[in-house]
């Protein structure tokens, strides 16, 4: 076995590859340490500043303090408690929603979701920039899957029009991932709709950045329920702390509960990060200032980043990557910044497509414009030919 996976290893490395974990030695935050020294982070998703947010650790502290540490069984058999009940009937009014339904982490609700849904004879039909869970989910469902292209309403259109199966699913995430931008969300509901195909949008990057009152793409485009029966967001992003939620109609909840297999076969989160959890949705709810402190940041970010000639996607959200294209250089660019003291991770196939290599550069209402600003000069010596 050893000499066959250091064979694969070998083969990933010359490919430029090779992926290596950091050891954070700090809470998250705009500035971090590894290494034994500081650096500025520009690659986490903690978009509001709440991972760390004294109110939000005393939520979990307090938590851990009257639930105790684990959440000791799944939620159907004795799992599932006051601290987690509540958090769901705060994510659906948050939502603007019937109910929600919280799962451990956007993966498990992905991959949940999309098999209790949908099954053999059915057919998914997702955007080709899916995010990995909903690109999995849609392939262990057993469903007809197949992709559309990137935000291409017409390439969609064309598969429905083409589709047999009664039961149809589009999936889509709601802001890109690794290219920040927003997904066409009200002509993709329009083709769900004509065809009568069920909308789900996951909306990881999205919630609590995007819209008036932090509820995300669907919000920012004044969509709801009716528009997209199925909504996904992730609580370790710009809630800050971890798990997700599916929010939805009473039977989608409904039929979750009963059929959802990563949602049945796991135990629930620990309360306390239920907890946790809910004093970070009221600070993302009530302190819209966050918001727009990104949202200056982003365009201070973008006019900077223009003026240098770098070359950047269409994105107006915090995900502002760089391109670069080949895989080694991206990687020596991040090298690059680190010995600047600024913190940007490489991105590389299979995340992204080949040729796309970027560095994928992320904004939090935590960071100042110095710090935006020190980035900036950094990135002009790094990507320096
Ligand atoms: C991060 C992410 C997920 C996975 O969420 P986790 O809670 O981290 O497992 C799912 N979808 C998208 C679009 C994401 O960015």
């Amino acid at each position: 076995m050893r000499s066959e996976l250091a064979a694969g290893l070998a083969e990933r490395a010359a490919q430029g590859l090779y992926r290596r974990r950091r050891v954070l030695e700090s809470p998250q935050g705009p500035v971090v340490r590894r290494d034994g020294r500081e650096f500025l982070n520009f690659c986490g998703n903690d978009y509001l500043g709440l991972a760390n947010h004294p109110e939000v650790v005393r939520a979990f502290a307090l938590g851990a303090e009257r639930w105790g540490a684990g959440g000791g069984a799944s939620h159907l058999v004795c799992g599932h408690t006051a601290a987690h009940h509540a958090l769901e009937e705060e994510l659906a009014v948050f939502a603007g929603r019937e109910r929600a339904l919280l799962f451990s982490s956007g993966y498990m609700a992905n991959l949940g979701v999309i098999a209790a849904l949908t099954g053999r004879g059915d057919s998914v039909l997702e955007d080709k920039l899916n995010h990995a869970s909903l690109i999995d989910g849609g392939l262990l469902s057993g469903a007809r899957f197949s992709r559309y292209g990137h935000a291409d309403v017409a390439s969609l259109q064309e598969k429905l029009a083409g589709c047999g199966s009664r039961r149809k699913l589009v999936a889509s995430d709601g802001v890109f991932s690794m290219d920040g931008d927003v997904a066409p969300l009200p002509q993709l509901a329009a083709a769900a709709r004509s065809y009568g195909a069920w909308l789900m949008v996951d909306d990881a990057h999205g919630l609590g950045v995007l819209g008036a009152n932090g509820g995300g793409s669907l919000e920012h485009l004044g969509l709801g329920q009716e528009d997209a029966p199925i909504l996904m967001g992730t609580l370790g992003k710009a809630f800050g702390v971890c798990g997700a939620f599916v929010a939805g109609c009473e039977e989608l909840i409904e039929t979750l509960i009963q059929q959802a297999r990563t949602y049945i076969y796991t135990t629930s989160l620990p309360p306390a990060v239920a907890e946790a959890t809910r004093a970070s949705l009221r600070l993302a709810q009530s302190e819209g200032w966050r918001r727009e402190k990104l949202r200056a940041l982003v365009r201070r970010f973008r006019a900077g980043a223009e003026a240098l000639g770098l070359e950047l996607m269409s994105s107006d959200t915090p995900i502002q990557p760089v391109l670069v294209g080949a895989n080694e250089a991206a990687v020596a660019a991040s090298e690059r910044l680190a010995e600047a003291g600024v913190w940007v991770a490489a991105i590389r196939p299979p995340t992204v497509p080949a040729g796309t290599a970027r560095l994928r550069v992320t904004l939090s209402a935590a960071h100042d414009e110095a710090q935006v600003d020190r980035l900036l000069d950094a990135l002009a010596e790094a990507l320096r030919p």
